[in-house]
């Protein structure tokens, strides 16, 4: 069978989202992450609108890519200019790249209305842009905007737009929902219409997708246009896009090579998606979005005794699909709705032996609620969650000590408050002190402990605190009142979340900032070791 070509534009339409910006380099090692996944094609960017991008197809040029053909995006020529003297096709030629994309206009309304053109130009500026860049060895995809809303409009104009890139050489025609207000019903029927009129004409142009998410339907649109004939769909890794975003190719990819059986990717790939997903929000600085379906943290995480007692005998119950398979793992929470099963299986996860000591598994799960009752939440802190089980079952190994800390906090006037911490700590026998300032205590005190780890553990560094959540839990004690402080860390591999609970802020913060510096050294520490054994 032959597989659904991926066409993935991160790196151009999901740049379109708000808040994310790539540098060129970052582009490139984006590139070479989705090359190593295995798509087919990688847009890589708009030549003719900015420097970056020109650059980063200098840059990518120097590049070897298995698996990818890279891709140029442009438009197709101007009104009333020869394509060889148009600056945008010229650019996309400029750029070297095997294949390249090009739009044009598909609905009536955009060429006279939006545009001020005449259907007749616009037809003829599809048709010598495509010829243009077939006579220049281009493999060239052309992209139909707003087809959708133009077919619905006025078919007849749309398909006439379709033939005249078809009959100049592109080999592939990009059905696209540029607005995003198709339903799937919609998009089958169209695209099936489509497909069978090509054929029927004996064209033997492939058909693609490109889906955008304003109805929260891109996937779906993709996945009913590939049922109806399309081979090619276009997406971005994480859906992310302008507005509401683009197709989201970290969920089309399992579910076609998954729930369909089409082949897309190389199948012994799959396994990378989450990473991949979890590569490309940490370089576009986006907090990973827990429940994305497939890729996310919670994707298969389950939080009812019922439903974790009935994983462990046949997952199938509640998973649609072995977690493993797309890179991801089933995760079970702890809290005070879990009984035995959540807490042996979590403990398992997490490597810490209950049965030892001579703790016994009901004795755990009591203390558990009875530390939920104080303000603690252990489903949604697994590292402090570790740490609990370790301390509780006396097999703890702390691998750093406090001895004390001072905060100060300044503030003058109209100047913003300046914090100062000092701290002093022990590791093994040896004593540091260490001072360090921030933007507020908990920054100071961040900064602090790292500094004096640092001379201990040097690969701290890698090490990030990417949110501090904090709440009241109990307002009716006035100031009594106790808080709940969540911090969230990140390495290159893997996201914790700590816990602390205190009466006073910057107790409950140092809790779970110390508790996560002791769950990323500990995780340091197994995977040396894990290493050392052959
Ligand atoms: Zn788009």
């Amino acid at each position: 069978m032959e597989p659904i070509l991926i066409y993935d534009t991160t790196l151009r339409d999901g740049t379109q989202a708000e808040n994310i910006n790539f540098t060129s380099e970052e582009k490139v090692k984006i590139a070479k992450k989705l090359d190593e996944l295995g798509v087919q094609y990688i847009e890589g960017g708009w030549p003719g609108s900015n420097n970056r991008d020109v650059r980063f197809f200098e840059l990518a040029h120097k590049e070897v890519f298995k698996h990818a053909r890279i891709t140029a995006f442009g438009a197709t020529r101007k009104p009333s200019t020869a394509a060889c003297d148009d600056p945008n096709l010229q650019a996309l030629i400029a750029a070297q790249t095997p294949t390249v994309a090009i739009f044009g206009k598909t609905w009536p309304l955009h060429v006279e209305t939006v545009m001020g053109n005449t259907r007749e130009e616009n037809l003829a500026m599809i048709r010598e842009s495509v010829s243009f860049l077939r006579a220049n060895d281009r493999e060239v995809i052309y992209d139909a905007e707003h087809f959708f809303d133009g077919y619905k409009d006025d078919p007849q104009y749309a398909v006439q737009t379709l033939l005249a890139a078809a009959e100049n050489g592109a080999q592939f025609l990009v059905l696209c929902d540029t607005n995003g207000g198709t339903l799937p019903s919609e998009i089958q029927s169209i695209v099936a219409e489509i497909h069978h009129s090509l054929k029927a004409g004996g064209q033997s142009v492939r058909l693609g997708i490109h889906c955008h998410n304003d109805c929260g339907m891109a996937v779906a649109n993709s996945i009913c246009a590939v049922q109806a004939g399309a081979t090619m769909v276009q997406g971005t890794v994480n859906g992310y896009g302008e507005r509401c975003g683009n197709a989201d190719i970290t969920a089309i990819i399992p579910i076609l090579s998954f729930k369909m059986n089409q082949p897309t990717i190389p199948h012994q790939h799959l396994s990378k998606l989450k990473t991949l997903s979890r590569y490309v929000s940490e370089t576009a600085n986006m907090i990973p979005l827990n429940s994305r379906p497939f890729v996310g943290k919670s994707a298969f995480a389950h939080k009812g005794g019922i439903h974790v007692n009935a994983i462990m005998k046949e997952p199938r119950a509640y998973e649609h699909m072995d977690p493993v398979l797309v890179g991801n793992k089933r995760r079970v929470l702890v809290s005070d709705m879990s009984g035995k099963s959540n807490v042996e299986y979590k403990a398992k996860e997490m490597g810490v032996e209950l049965g030892c000591n001579g703790y016994d598994c009901q004795q755990i799960v009591s203390e558990i609620k009875a530390m939920e009752d104080q303000g603690y939440q252990f489903d949604v802190a697994d590292g402090s969650l570790k740490i609990f089980l370790e301390k509780f079952t006396r097999q703890f190994k702390p691998l750093f000590d406090l001895e004390s800390f001072r905060i100060t906090v300044e503030k003058d006037e109209d100047r913003p408050c300046t914090a100062h911490a000092t701290i002093k700590i022990k590791v093994d026998d040896a004593h540091e002190i260490t001072a360090a300032e921030g933007h507020g205590p908990v920054s100071a005190l961040d900064s602090a402990l790292r500094k004096a780890l640092g001379k201990f553990y040097p690969d701290l560094d890698v090490m990030r605190l990417v949110d501090f959540k904090v709440r009241v839990i109990d307002g009716r004690e006035g100031t009594a009142a106790r808080v709940r402080v969540f911090i969230e860390s990140r390495d290159h591999d893997d996201i914790w979340t700590t816990i602390g609970v205190s009466e006073d802020i910057i107790e409950a913060s140092w809790q779970a900032l110390a508790d996560s510096f002791q769950f990323k050294l500990a995780k340091e520490q197994t995977a040396a070791e894990g290493k050392n054994t052959p």
